[in-house]
Parts: C-alpha cells; structure tokens; sequence
C-alpha cells in the first residue's frame, strides 16, 4: 500500500509558487529521499505533509483518502511524525525525560500520564536499546550526546509513539562521516520495522546508502523521480 501520496501537489505563498507538480508515494518499509539545492521547495513539502502549511495545488491522500491537515495534530493522529534538524530535543533535559518529550501530542501506545519516572526510565533504555543505541547514562541532559545521538533518540521517539511515517529534515547535514553512518544505520533500522521514511538531504550519498525511491526537487517542481533500480552509479 502506499501510506502518504502528494498527485500534483503545490503551493503558492502569495504569488511566490514555492512548490508546482509535485507528486511522491510513501510506502511501509521504504525510504523514500528528497533531494534539492536551497529554495528547492523541500521545507515545502514537508510542511504540508506535517500539518504546518496546507497545499494550494493537486491532492496529498494519506491511506488512499485526501486530507487537508490544519494542524500539526491532524499530521501525528495519522502517525506521520517529523523530527526537525533543530528542534528535535531540549539540550538541557536528560535523555530519557527527552524520549517521552512531546509524547503528550500523539496517541502513543498507552496514556503516559499513568507511567512513574523508573518506568519511564526503563522504556526509554530498552527502545534506544531495541535500536542499537547503548547509552550508560540516561540522566546525562541529551545536549552532552553527538548530534548523531541526538537525532536517533528523536527516531527512536517518533517509533515509539505509533509513527508510521518518519520526516527526516536533513538529519546527516550537521555531521561528520561517522555520525552520519550511526544515523543512517538507524533509518535503516526504522525502515526494518516498517516505517515509511521521507529523508530530506542535500547529499546524494546518504541518500542512495538508504533509499528506496529518489525525488529531485529544483526550484519547486519535481526534475528527477526514479525507483532504486532505475539509478545507476558512475565515477
Ligand atoms: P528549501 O527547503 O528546499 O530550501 P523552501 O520550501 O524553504 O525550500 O522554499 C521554496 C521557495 O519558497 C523559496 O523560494 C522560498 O523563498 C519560498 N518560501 C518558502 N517559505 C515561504 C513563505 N513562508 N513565504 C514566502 N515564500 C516562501
Ligand atoms: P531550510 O534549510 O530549512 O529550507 P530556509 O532558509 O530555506 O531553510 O527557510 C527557513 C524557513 O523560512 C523555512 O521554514 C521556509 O519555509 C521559510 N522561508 C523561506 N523563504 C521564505 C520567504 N521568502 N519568506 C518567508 N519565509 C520563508
């Protein structure tokens, strides 16, 4: 099935046209990349996919029905979770404290309210741990971690809480080479559980160590669309 579809979507901000014909499928269990130059229209696109804008062009279907989201909610009620390159986590919070961040939004798999803090404590360790992140400390604040670490708590949070479809807003462009594979490896570990992923990056390399299906955006309308299989690599 195809959980997310844009047909023909746009949006226009005034009479500037951020985004014009854009059409993208997300399906369970595949990674799904957005790649396009600054003004491409990729916050664009997710911002009507998470709620925060609504398209003025085309159709966005989620489970095959179209949907106009007004709000963030309306976005997480269906499960499509974003993590945001900046505000994924609150730097000073310890780490744990930051995996239940926000959990008050999303339907989540039972009422938070009724967990006490060592429970709270225990599912944060064992769900990092469930996707290979090994923390000794869990009350160290989440701002001691590498941004690698950082955003893979905010995975491992959106996972947790029922997400179906993950937005990642250019989760690798802050990193190094080595953080960037632990992120990577761990949108990988997503996909494995069936999430459908939109990887929103500049880099073609991440983007094929990962991806499924590659969307080209340039100056708001879709250039490139191909299937892995499509794709050939050469030096
Ligand atoms: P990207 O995320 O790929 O850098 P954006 O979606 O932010 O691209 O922007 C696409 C185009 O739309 C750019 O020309 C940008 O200046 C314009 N744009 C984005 N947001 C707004 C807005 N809120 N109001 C007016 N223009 C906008
Ligand atoms: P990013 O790297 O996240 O795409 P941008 O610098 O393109 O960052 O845009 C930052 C934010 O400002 C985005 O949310 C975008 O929608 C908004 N934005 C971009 N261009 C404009 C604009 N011309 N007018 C108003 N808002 C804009």
């Amino acid at each position: 099935g195809v959980i997310v579809e844009l047909r023909n979507a746009g949006k226009a901000y005034g009479n500037i046209r951020a985004l014009h014909g854009v059409s993208l499928k997300v399906r369970p269990g595949q990674v799904t990349c957005v790649l396009g130059d600054n003004g491409a229209g990729k916050s664009t696109l997710i911002k009507i996919i998470s709620g925060l804008h609504q398209h003025t062009e085309g159709e966005f279907l989620v489970d095959g029905a179209p949907v106009r989201f007004t709000t963030p909610r309306d976005a997480l009620d269906r499960g499509i979770a974003t993590v945001y390159q900046d505000l994924a986590t609150v730097p000073l919070m310890p780490v744990w404290r930051n995996f239940f961040l926000g959990s008050e939004m999303t339907k989540g798999p039972w009422p938070v309210r009724r967990l006490d803090i060592e429970k709270m404590k225990q599912t944060a360790d064992h769900e990092l741990r469930e996707m290979g992140i090994v923390l000794d400390n869990l009350e160290q604040p989440i701002g001691t971690l590498s941004g690698g670490q950082r955003q893979c708590v905010a995975i491992a949070r959106a996972v947790y809480f029922g997400a179906r479809v993950l937005i990642l807003d250019e989760p690798t462009a802050a990193l190094g080479v080595k953080q960037s594979g632990v992120v990577l490896k761990y949108i990988a570990a997503a996909r494995e559980r069936g999430l459908g992923v939109i990887f929103i990056t500049h880099n073609p390399h991440h983007a094929y160590m990962v991806g499924d299906h590659f969307s080209v955006l340039r100056l708001g309308t879709m250039e490139l669309s191909a299937e892995r299989s499509q794709i050939t690599l050469e030096e």
